[in-house]
Protein backbone atom coordinates (compact mmCIF):
# COMPACT_ATOMS: atom_id res chain seq x y z
CA UNK A 1 0.00 0.00 0.00
CA UNK A 2 2.58 2.60 0.82
CA UNK A 3 0.83 5.53 1.94
CA UNK A 4 -3.06 5.87 2.79
CA UNK A 5 -5.40 9.12 2.42
CA UNK A 6 -7.10 10.55 5.03
CA UNK A 7 -10.36 8.89 3.99
CA UNK A 8 -8.68 5.25 4.31
CA UNK A 9 -6.83 6.27 7.73
CA UNK A 10 -10.48 7.88 8.87
CA UNK A 11 -12.42 4.47 7.79
CA UNK A 12 -9.62 2.55 9.66
CA UNK A 13 -10.58 3.82 12.84
CA UNK A 14 -13.94 2.59 12.68
CA UNK A 15 -12.80 -0.74 14.24
CA UNK A 16 -15.12 -1.25 17.44
CA UNK A 17 -12.10 -0.34 19.77
CA UNK A 18 -13.42 0.86 23.13
CA UNK A 19 -12.98 4.70 24.10
CA UNK A 20 -14.75 6.33 27.02
CA UNK A 21 -15.04 10.42 26.87
CA UNK A 22 -17.30 12.58 29.18
CA UNK A 23 -18.54 9.09 30.93
CA UNK A 24 -20.36 7.54 27.48
CA UNK A 25 -18.63 5.49 25.30
CA UNK A 26 -17.79 6.61 21.96
CA UNK A 27 -19.34 5.01 19.18
CA UNK A 28 -17.23 6.32 15.80
CA UNK A 29 -13.80 8.65 17.04
CA UNK A 30 -14.06 10.17 13.68
CA UNK A 31 -17.42 11.90 14.23
CA UNK A 32 -17.28 12.45 17.53
CA UNK A 33 -18.59 16.24 18.08
CA UNK A 34 -15.34 16.73 20.58
CA UNK A 35 -12.85 13.76 19.61
CA UNK A 36 -13.41 14.27 15.92
CA UNK A 37 -11.40 17.88 15.91
CA UNK A 38 -9.01 15.74 16.61
CA UNK A 39 -9.20 13.59 14.09
CA UNK A 40 -9.36 16.07 11.62
CA UNK A 41 -6.43 17.63 12.82
CA UNK A 42 -3.90 14.52 12.37
CA UNK A 43 -5.72 13.44 8.93
CA UNK A 44 -3.54 16.84 7.58
CA UNK A 45 -0.40 14.53 7.69
CA UNK A 46 -1.72 12.51 4.66
CA UNK A 47 -2.96 15.26 2.93
CA UNK A 48 1.24 16.38 2.87
CA UNK A 49 2.37 13.67 2.00
CA UNK A 50 0.12 13.28 -1.19
CA UNK A 51 0.11 16.91 -2.02
CA UNK A 52 2.49 18.25 -4.66
CA UNK A 53 3.78 20.82 -2.23
CA UNK A 54 4.93 18.67 0.40
CA UNK A 55 5.62 15.68 -0.77
CA UNK A 56 8.93 15.90 -1.51
CA UNK A 57 9.48 16.12 2.04
CA UNK A 58 6.54 13.65 3.63
CA UNK A 59 7.09 10.64 1.63
CA UNK A 60 10.02 8.99 0.54
CA UNK A 61 11.27 6.15 -1.83
CA UNK A 62 11.76 2.73 0.16
CA UNK A 63 13.82 0.54 -1.63
CA UNK A 64 12.74 -2.12 0.53
CA UNK A 65 9.09 -2.39 -0.56
CA UNK A 66 9.20 -1.02 -3.93
CA UNK A 67 6.99 1.33 -2.36
CA UNK A 68 7.07 5.35 -1.64
CA UNK A 69 6.05 5.35 2.15
CA UNK A 70 5.93 8.21 4.52
CA UNK A 71 9.01 9.70 5.64
CA UNK A 72 8.65 9.29 9.43
CA UNK A 73 9.07 5.58 9.01
CA UNK A 74 12.54 6.37 7.48
CA UNK A 75 15.51 5.16 10.01
CA UNK A 76 17.91 8.19 9.97
CA UNK A 77 21.13 7.65 9.36
CA UNK A 78 22.52 10.83 8.82
CA UNK A 79 22.39 14.69 9.44
CA UNK A 80 20.46 14.85 6.63
CA UNK A 81 17.82 12.59 7.36
CA UNK A 82 17.69 13.71 11.00
CA UNK A 83 16.90 17.42 9.34
CA UNK A 84 14.48 16.45 7.15
CA UNK A 85 12.58 14.86 9.93
CA UNK A 86 12.90 17.73 12.08
CA UNK A 87 11.67 19.87 8.89
CA UNK A 88 9.03 17.27 8.27
CA UNK A 89 7.68 17.73 12.39
CA UNK A 90 8.00 21.64 12.07
CA UNK A 91 6.23 22.01 9.00
CA UNK A 92 3.58 19.97 9.72
CA UNK A 93 2.92 21.61 13.31
CA UNK A 94 2.90 24.89 11.43
CA UNK A 95 0.65 24.25 9.37
CA UNK A 96 -1.69 22.13 12.10
CA UNK A 97 -2.00 25.85 13.43
CA UNK A 98 1.13 25.00 15.89
CA UNK A 99 -0.39 21.94 17.66
CA UNK A 100 2.02 18.94 16.68
CA UNK A 101 0.28 16.19 14.93
CA UNK A 102 2.15 13.00 16.53
CA UNK A 103 0.55 10.23 14.89
CA UNK A 104 3.71 9.27 13.61
CA UNK A 105 6.80 11.44 14.84
CA UNK A 106 6.57 9.08 18.46
CA UNK A 107 5.90 5.99 16.74
CA UNK A 108 9.11 6.02 14.94
CA UNK A 109 10.65 7.30 17.96
CA UNK A 110 9.80 4.46 19.72
CA UNK A 111 10.67 1.67 16.46
CA UNK A 112 14.29 3.45 16.74
CA UNK A 113 14.62 2.70 19.83
CA UNK A 114 13.81 -1.12 19.83
CA UNK A 115 16.05 -1.45 16.89
CA UNK A 116 18.63 0.00 18.59
CA UNK A 117 17.83 -1.79 22.18
CA UNK A 118 16.79 -4.98 21.19
CA UNK A 119 19.67 -5.52 19.33
CA UNK A 120 22.01 -5.50 22.53
CA UNK A 121 18.97 -7.36 24.58
CA UNK A 122 19.49 -10.12 21.82
CA UNK A 123 23.10 -9.90 21.99
CA UNK A 124 23.33 -10.25 26.13
CA UNK A 125 19.96 -12.97 26.27
CA UNK A 126 19.54 -14.72 23.06
CA UNK A 127 16.22 -13.41 22.59
CA UNK A 128 14.60 -12.86 18.91
CA UNK A 129 13.67 -9.64 19.44
CA UNK A 130 15.60 -7.70 16.73
CA UNK A 131 13.86 -9.54 13.99
CA UNK A 132 9.86 -9.32 15.61
CA UNK A 133 11.27 -5.14 16.25
CA UNK A 134 11.88 -5.02 12.27
CA UNK A 135 9.11 -6.98 11.14
CA UNK A 136 6.52 -4.87 12.79
CA UNK A 137 7.98 -1.28 11.82
CA UNK A 138 7.61 -3.32 8.09
CA UNK A 139 4.09 -3.57 9.17
CA UNK A 140 3.44 -0.32 9.83
CA UNK A 141 5.58 1.46 7.26
CA UNK A 142 3.81 -0.60 4.68
CA UNK A 143 0.42 -0.27 5.57
CA UNK A 144 1.23 3.45 6.50
CA UNK A 145 -0.44 3.31 9.92
CA UNK A 146 -0.29 5.96 12.72
CA UNK A 147 0.86 4.66 16.40
CA UNK A 148 0.98 6.11 19.54
CA UNK A 149 3.30 5.40 22.23
CA UNK A 150 2.00 4.69 26.23
CA UNK A 151 5.12 4.95 28.21
CA UNK A 152 4.23 6.62 31.62
CA UNK A 153 2.53 4.27 33.92
CA UNK A 154 0.42 5.61 36.32
CA UNK A 155 2.69 4.88 38.93
CA UNK A 156 1.50 5.22 42.29
CA UNK A 157 3.44 5.75 45.20
CA UNK A 158 6.68 7.79 43.27
CA UNK A 159 9.24 6.40 45.66
CA UNK A 160 8.45 2.94 45.15
CA UNK A 161 9.71 0.43 42.67
CA UNK A 162 6.67 -1.42 40.93
CA UNK A 163 7.36 -4.10 42.66
CA UNK A 164 6.68 -2.40 46.20
CA UNK A 165 3.77 -0.81 44.91
CA UNK A 166 0.35 -1.09 47.01
CA UNK A 167 -1.75 -1.61 43.79
CA UNK A 168 0.28 -4.08 40.89
CA UNK A 169 -1.59 -2.68 38.37
CA UNK A 170 0.33 1.32 38.69
CA UNK A 171 2.81 -0.57 36.46
CA UNK A 172 1.60 -2.62 33.20
CA UNK A 173 2.98 -6.09 34.02
CA UNK A 174 2.85 -9.88 32.61
CA UNK A 175 0.25 -11.58 34.73
CA UNK A 176 0.13 -14.80 32.66
CA UNK A 177 2.48 -16.14 30.02
CA UNK A 178 1.05 -18.75 27.25
CA UNK A 179 2.27 -20.97 24.43
CA UNK A 180 1.10 -17.87 21.92
CA UNK A 181 1.75 -14.57 23.70
CA UNK A 182 1.64 -12.72 26.80
CA UNK A 183 -1.50 -10.88 29.00
CA UNK A 184 -0.64 -7.59 30.54
CA UNK A 185 -2.64 -5.81 32.94
CA UNK A 186 -2.40 -2.49 34.50
CA UNK A 187 -2.98 1.40 33.41
CA UNK A 188 -0.83 4.03 31.11
CA UNK A 189 -1.47 7.80 31.55
CA UNK A 190 -1.16 10.66 29.19
CA UNK A 191 -0.75 8.64 26.41
CA UNK A 192 -1.40 10.88 23.45
CA UNK A 193 -3.59 10.60 19.90
CA UNK A 194 -4.42 7.57 21.46
CA UNK A 195 -8.09 7.62 20.57
CA UNK A 196 -6.73 8.22 17.02
CA UNK A 197 -4.37 6.01 15.65
CA UNK A 198 -3.92 2.66 14.96
CA UNK A 199 -1.46 1.03 16.95
CA UNK A 200 -0.03 1.37 20.76
CA UNK A 201 3.59 0.71 21.39
CA UNK A 202 4.26 -0.01 25.38
CA UNK A 203 7.38 0.53 26.88
CA UNK A 204 8.97 1.10 30.12
CA UNK A 205 8.79 4.07 32.03
CA UNK A 206 11.74 3.80 33.96
CA UNK A 207 14.72 1.56 35.31
CA UNK A 208 13.57 -1.66 37.05
CA UNK A 209 14.91 -3.19 39.75
CA UNK A 210 15.87 -7.60 39.28
CA UNK A 211 12.67 -8.02 41.46
CA UNK A 212 10.54 -6.22 38.73
CA UNK A 213 10.43 -9.10 35.95
CA UNK A 214 7.04 -8.55 35.28
CA UNK A 215 7.14 -4.55 34.60
CA UNK A 216 9.95 -5.31 32.69
CA UNK A 217 7.60 -5.60 29.18
CA UNK A 218 7.41 -3.77 25.67
CA UNK A 219 5.05 -4.77 23.03
CA UNK A 220 2.96 -2.93 20.57
CA UNK A 221 -0.93 -4.04 20.22
CA UNK A 222 -3.79 -2.62 17.72
CA UNK A 223 -5.96 0.25 19.38
CA UNK A 224 -9.17 -2.14 18.89
CA UNK A 225 -7.49 -5.45 20.74
CA UNK A 226 -10.05 -6.69 23.26
CA UNK A 227 -9.01 -5.65 26.77
CA UNK A 228 -7.57 -2.30 25.79
CA UNK A 229 -10.08 0.28 27.06
CA UNK A 230 -9.13 4.56 26.94
CA UNK A 231 -10.31 6.95 28.87
CA UNK A 232 -10.06 10.40 27.05
CA UNK A 233 -9.18 13.43 28.64
CA UNK A 234 -11.87 16.27 29.02
CA UNK A 235 -9.64 19.21 28.58
CA UNK A 236 -9.85 21.32 25.76
CA UNK A 237 -13.36 20.07 24.60
CA UNK A 238 -14.51 22.07 21.66
CA UNK A 239 -14.27 25.44 22.75
CA UNK A 240 -17.82 27.72 21.17
CA UNK A 241 -16.48 29.28 17.75
CA UNK A 242 -13.54 29.78 15.79
CA UNK A 243 -13.75 33.93 16.79
CA UNK A 244 -13.02 32.46 20.91
CA UNK A 245 -10.40 30.31 19.97
CA UNK A 246 -8.91 31.07 16.56
CA UNK A 247 -6.68 27.49 16.86
CA UNK A 248 -8.08 25.12 19.53
CA UNK A 249 -11.70 25.24 18.07
CA UNK A 250 -9.64 23.34 14.78
CA UNK A 251 -6.39 21.62 16.18
CA UNK A 252 -5.90 19.51 19.24
CA UNK A 253 -4.77 16.96 21.13
CA UNK A 254 -6.59 14.29 22.94
CA UNK A 255 -4.96 12.01 25.61
CA UNK A 256 -5.99 9.56 27.41
CA UNK A 257 -6.12 6.67 30.37
CA UNK A 258 -4.87 3.77 28.54
CA UNK A 259 -6.44 0.75 30.67
CA UNK A 260 -4.83 -2.92 29.91
CA UNK A 261 -7.44 -5.13 31.44
CA UNK A 262 -6.28 -8.40 30.71
CA UNK A 263 -5.00 -7.86 27.26
CA UNK A 264 -3.24 -10.63 25.08
CA UNK A 265 -0.39 -9.75 23.22
CA UNK A 266 0.96 -12.13 20.53
CA UNK A 267 4.86 -13.75 20.94
CA UNK A 268 5.81 -11.53 17.45
CA UNK A 269 4.29 -8.12 19.03
CA UNK A 270 6.48 -8.49 22.01
CA UNK A 271 9.70 -6.49 22.58
CA UNK A 272 10.93 -7.04 25.91
CA UNK A 273 10.10 -9.61 28.56
CA UNK A 274 11.14 -9.90 32.13
CA UNK A 275 14.94 -8.78 30.96
CA UNK A 276 14.93 -6.02 33.35
CA UNK A 277 18.56 -4.62 33.07
CA UNK A 278 16.83 -3.06 29.52
CA UNK A 279 14.10 -1.51 30.84
CA UNK A 280 15.57 1.62 32.03
CA UNK A 281 17.53 1.21 28.58
CA UNK A 282 14.76 1.60 25.74
CA UNK A 283 13.26 4.05 28.25
CA UNK A 284 16.17 6.48 27.64
CA UNK A 285 16.78 5.70 24.26
CA UNK A 286 12.96 6.44 23.66
CA UNK A 287 13.71 9.74 25.06
CA UNK A 288 16.82 10.41 23.12
CA UNK A 289 14.45 10.57 20.03
CA UNK A 290 11.50 11.54 21.15
CA UNK A 291 13.00 15.12 23.10
CA UNK A 292 13.80 15.80 19.46
CA UNK A 293 10.61 15.34 17.98
CA UNK A 294 9.63 17.44 20.77
CA UNK A 295 12.46 20.38 20.14
CA UNK A 296 11.16 19.95 16.33
CA UNK A 297 7.37 20.93 17.16
CA UNK A 298 7.92 23.42 19.34
CA UNK A 299 8.87 26.52 17.32
CA UNK A 300 6.08 27.19 15.85
CA UNK A 301 4.05 27.95 19.10
CA UNK A 302 6.90 30.10 19.88
CA UNK A 303 6.53 32.14 16.50
CA UNK A 304 2.72 32.23 17.01
CA UNK A 305 3.54 33.79 20.31
CA UNK A 306 5.66 36.19 19.10
CA UNK A 307 3.70 36.69 16.28
CA UNK A 308 0.33 37.71 18.46
CA UNK A 309 2.60 40.06 20.09
CA UNK A 310 3.20 41.92 18.02
CA UNK A 311 0.32 42.16 16.58
CA UNK A 312 -1.30 43.34 19.32
CA UNK A 313 1.19 45.87 19.96
CA UNK A 314 0.63 47.17 16.76
CA UNK A 315 -2.91 47.44 17.47
CA UNK A 316 -2.80 48.87 20.16
CA UNK A 317 -0.20 51.16 19.05
CA UNK A 318 2.86 50.65 21.53
CA UNK A 319 5.06 48.98 18.67
CA UNK A 320 7.72 51.42 19.84
CA UNK A 321 8.08 51.48 23.27
CA UNK A 322 11.03 50.63 23.94
CA UNK A 323 9.90 47.81 26.71
CA UNK A 324 7.56 46.38 23.79
CA UNK A 325 10.96 45.96 21.99
CA UNK A 326 12.59 44.14 24.22
CA UNK A 327 10.25 42.16 25.49
CA UNK A 328 9.89 41.11 21.54
CA UNK A 329 13.48 40.91 21.41
CA UNK A 330 13.66 38.19 23.93
CA UNK A 331 10.78 35.88 22.63
CA UNK A 332 12.89 35.73 19.31
CA UNK A 333 16.05 35.50 21.47
CA UNK A 334 13.48 32.41 23.85
CA UNK A 335 12.45 31.05 20.34
CA UNK A 336 14.94 30.88 18.27
CA UNK A 337 17.60 29.67 20.77
CA UNK A 338 15.32 26.26 20.77
CA UNK A 339 15.21 26.12 17.05
CA UNK A 340 18.80 26.66 16.79
CA UNK A 341 19.96 23.73 19.17
CA UNK A 342 17.61 21.39 17.71
CA UNK A 343 19.10 22.10 14.28
CA UNK A 344 22.34 21.61 15.88
CA UNK A 345 21.48 17.96 17.93
CA UNK A 346 21.06 16.99 14.13
CA UNK A 347 24.24 18.03 12.52
CA UNK A 348 25.95 16.88 15.61
CA UNK A 349 24.48 13.68 15.66
CA UNK A 350 25.79 10.27 16.64
CA UNK A 351 26.10 6.72 14.43
CA UNK A 352 24.82 3.88 17.12
CA UNK A 353 26.49 0.47 16.45
CA UNK A 354 22.99 -0.59 14.18
CA UNK A 355 24.07 2.68 12.15
CA UNK A 356 21.30 4.85 13.73
CA UNK A 357 22.31 8.64 13.35
CA UNK A 358 21.21 9.59 17.16
CA UNK A 359 20.38 13.24 17.77
CA UNK A 360 23.14 14.81 19.94
CA UNK A 361 21.38 14.54 23.85
CA UNK A 362 23.13 17.14 25.09
CA UNK A 363 21.90 19.36 22.82
CA UNK A 364 18.54 18.04 22.26
CA UNK A 365 18.20 18.08 25.97
CA UNK A 366 19.16 21.94 26.55
CA UNK A 367 16.45 22.45 24.08
CA UNK A 368 14.05 20.96 25.81
CA UNK A 369 15.11 22.51 29.26
CA UNK A 370 15.25 25.74 27.38
CA UNK A 371 11.59 26.03 25.81
CA UNK A 372 10.28 24.28 29.47
CA UNK A 373 11.70 26.40 31.81
CA UNK A 374 10.86 29.66 29.96
CA UNK A 375 7.77 28.62 28.58
CA UNK A 376 5.86 30.36 31.46
CA UNK A 377 8.13 33.88 31.17
CA UNK A 378 7.38 33.48 27.32
CA UNK A 379 3.59 33.87 27.99
CA UNK A 380 4.03 36.50 30.89
CA UNK A 381 5.74 38.53 27.87
CA UNK A 382 2.91 38.37 25.25
CA UNK A 383 0.03 38.36 27.87
CA UNK A 384 1.89 41.89 29.49
CA UNK A 385 2.05 42.76 25.81
CA UNK A 386 -1.69 42.47 25.21
CA UNK A 387 -3.28 43.65 27.75
CA UNK A 388 -6.08 42.77 29.81
CA UNK A 389 -9.23 42.53 27.43
CA UNK A 390 -7.66 39.46 26.88
CA UNK A 391 -9.75 38.06 29.05
CA UNK A 392 -12.62 41.19 29.09
CA UNK A 393 -13.39 41.38 26.05
CA UNK A 394 -16.92 40.95 24.61
CA UNK A 395 -18.59 37.89 23.44
CA UNK A 396 -18.71 37.89 19.59
CA UNK A 397 -23.05 37.58 19.95
CA UNK A 398 -22.22 40.99 21.33
CA UNK A 399 -20.99 42.20 18.32
CA UNK A 400 -24.04 40.75 16.51
CA UNK A 401 -26.38 41.88 18.58
CA UNK A 402 -27.78 45.86 17.25
CA UNK A 403 -28.44 46.68 20.33
CA UNK A 404 -24.11 46.44 21.58
CA UNK A 405 -22.80 46.02 18.48
CA UNK A 406 -21.81 50.04 17.68
CA UNK A 407 -21.15 50.24 21.43
CA UNK A 408 -18.19 47.82 20.69
CA UNK A 409 -17.09 49.22 17.22
CA UNK A 410 -16.83 52.48 18.78
CA UNK A 411 -15.31 51.65 22.07
CA UNK A 412 -12.75 48.91 21.68
CA UNK A 413 -11.15 50.23 18.82
CA UNK A 414 -7.35 50.42 18.98
CA UNK A 415 -4.86 52.36 16.91
CA UNK A 416 -6.05 54.07 13.59
CA UNK A 417 -7.02 51.83 10.92
CA UNK A 418 -7.46 49.14 12.62
CA UNK A 419 -10.74 47.32 13.15
CA UNK A 420 -12.09 46.65 16.13
CA UNK A 421 -13.21 43.31 14.81
CA UNK A 422 -9.49 42.36 13.83
CA UNK A 423 -8.53 44.04 17.54
CA UNK A 424 -10.73 41.72 19.18
CA UNK A 425 -10.06 38.57 17.29
CA UNK A 426 -6.33 39.10 18.00
CA UNK A 427 -6.99 39.55 22.01
CA UNK A 428 -8.83 35.92 21.68
CA UNK A 429 -5.74 34.62 19.50
CA UNK A 430 -3.22 35.55 22.61
CA UNK A 431 -6.69 34.03 24.98
CA UNK A 432 -6.53 31.02 23.21
CA UNK A 433 -2.77 30.62 23.41
CA UNK A 434 -2.44 31.49 26.46
CA UNK A 435 -5.43 32.09 29.10
CA UNK A 436 -8.10 29.29 27.79
CA UNK A 437 -8.24 25.49 28.44
CA UNK A 438 -5.68 25.16 25.75
CA UNK A 439 -3.48 27.54 26.90
CA UNK A 440 -3.03 25.95 29.91
CA UNK A 441 -2.99 22.79 28.90
CA UNK A 442 0.19 23.75 26.54
CA UNK A 443 1.81 25.32 29.92
CA UNK A 444 1.39 21.58 30.94
CA UNK A 445 2.49 20.17 28.22
CA UNK A 446 5.80 22.15 28.00
CA UNK A 447 6.43 21.11 31.75
CA UNK A 448 5.69 17.78 31.66
CA UNK A 449 5.25 16.22 28.23
CA UNK A 450 8.77 14.39 27.12
CA UNK A 451 9.34 14.24 30.23
CA UNK A 452 9.76 16.65 33.47
CA UNK A 453 12.28 19.54 33.76
CA UNK A 454 14.55 16.97 36.14
CA UNK A 455 14.97 14.43 33.83
CA UNK A 456 16.61 16.58 31.49
CA UNK A 457 19.22 17.76 34.08
CA UNK A 458 20.16 14.36 34.93
CA UNK A 459 20.41 13.70 31.23
CA UNK A 460 22.41 16.88 30.59
CA UNK A 461 24.72 16.53 33.23
CA UNK A 462 25.27 12.57 32.45
CA UNK A 463 25.77 13.20 28.91
CA UNK A 464 27.73 16.31 29.08
CA UNK A 465 32.00 15.53 28.81
CA UNK A 466 32.89 16.91 32.27
CA UNK A 467 35.92 15.07 32.50
CA UNK A 468 37.13 17.02 29.63
CA UNK A 469 36.60 20.38 31.43
CA UNK A 470 38.23 19.17 34.50
CA UNK A 471 40.99 18.22 32.43
CA UNK A 472 41.32 21.48 31.60
CA UNK A 473 40.93 22.85 34.84
CA UNK A 474 43.58 20.44 36.21
CA UNK A 475 46.01 21.79 33.18
CA UNK A 476 45.06 25.36 34.00
CA UNK A 477 46.50 25.02 37.95
CA UNK A 478 49.41 22.32 37.02
CA UNK A 479 47.65 19.61 39.26
CA UNK A 480 48.45 16.03 38.26
C1 LIG B 1 0.24 16.95 27.47
C2 LIG B 1 1.03 15.73 27.79
C3 LIG B 1 1.19 14.74 26.84
C4 LIG B 1 1.90 13.57 27.15
N1 LIG B 1 1.99 12.57 26.22
C5 LIG B 1 2.53 11.38 26.57
C6 LIG B 1 2.49 10.27 25.67
O1 LIG B 1 2.01 10.38 24.54
N2 LIG B 1 2.98 9.08 26.09
C7 LIG B 1 3.52 8.91 27.33
O2 LIG B 1 3.95 7.80 27.64
N3 LIG B 1 3.59 9.95 28.19
C8 LIG B 1 3.10 11.17 27.85
N4 LIG B 1 3.14 12.22 28.72
C9 LIG B 1 3.68 11.97 30.04
C10 LIG B 1 4.91 12.74 30.44
O3 LIG B 1 6.08 12.16 29.94
C11 LIG B 1 4.86 12.78 31.98
O4 LIG B 1 3.83 13.70 32.33
C12 LIG B 1 6.14 13.15 32.63
O5 LIG B 1 7.09 12.15 32.43
C13 LIG B 1 5.92 13.36 34.13
O6 LIG B 1 5.29 12.23 34.70
P1 LIG B 1 3.98 12.43 35.59
O7 LIG B 1 3.01 13.23 34.84
O8 LIG B 1 3.58 11.10 36.08
O9 LIG B 1 4.46 13.32 36.78
P2 LIG B 1 5.33 12.88 38.01
O10 LIG B 1 6.30 11.81 37.63
O11 LIG B 1 4.44 12.62 39.15
O12 LIG B 1 6.18 14.20 38.26
C14 LIG B 1 5.75 15.26 39.13
C15 LIG B 1 6.98 15.73 39.93
O13 LIG B 1 7.44 14.65 40.70
C16 LIG B 1 8.85 14.50 40.51
N5 LIG B 1 9.16 13.08 40.70
C17 LIG B 1 8.57 12.00 40.12
N6 LIG B 1 9.13 10.86 40.55
C18 LIG B 1 10.10 11.22 41.43
C19 LIG B 1 11.04 10.49 42.22
N7 LIG B 1 11.09 9.16 42.20
N8 LIG B 1 11.89 11.20 42.98
C20 LIG B 1 11.87 12.56 43.02
N9 LIG B 1 10.99 13.30 42.29
C21 LIG B 1 10.12 12.64 41.52
C22 LIG B 1 9.09 14.98 39.06
O14 LIG B 1 10.45 15.35 38.85
C23 LIG B 1 8.14 16.17 39.02
O15 LIG B 1 8.77 17.30 39.59
C24 LIG B 1 2.47 13.42 28.43
C25 LIG B 1 2.33 14.43 29.37
C26 LIG B 1 1.63 15.58 29.08
C27 LIG B 1 1.48 16.64 30.14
Amino acid sequence: MGLRTAAQFKAGLRDGRVIYCKGERVEDVTTHHDLGIAVEHVALDFDLAEGPEHRELFSWEDPESGQRCSRYYKVPTCADDLLKRREMIERSTRLGGSVVLLIKEIGTDALFALDLVSQQVDQHCNTPYRDRVAAYHRHCKERDLTIAVAQTDVKGDRSLLPSQQEHPDYYVHIVEERPDGIVVRGAKAHTTCAPYVDEIIVLPTRAFGVEDGPFAVAFAVPVNTPGLKLIASPFGSPPPSQFHHPVSSRHRMVDTLTIFDDVFVPWERVFLKGETPFAGTLANTFVEFHRFTAVSYKPPLCDLLIGAAALMAEYNGIEKASHVREKLMKLIAYTETVRGLSRAAAYDCRLAANGTAVPNIVMTNLAKYHFANNYHQAVCWVQDIAGGLVVTGPAEEDLENPDTKGYIERLLGGKKGVSTRDRLRAFNLVRDLTASDFGGYNELLAIHAEGSLETQKITILRDFDLKRCKALAKEAIGAA
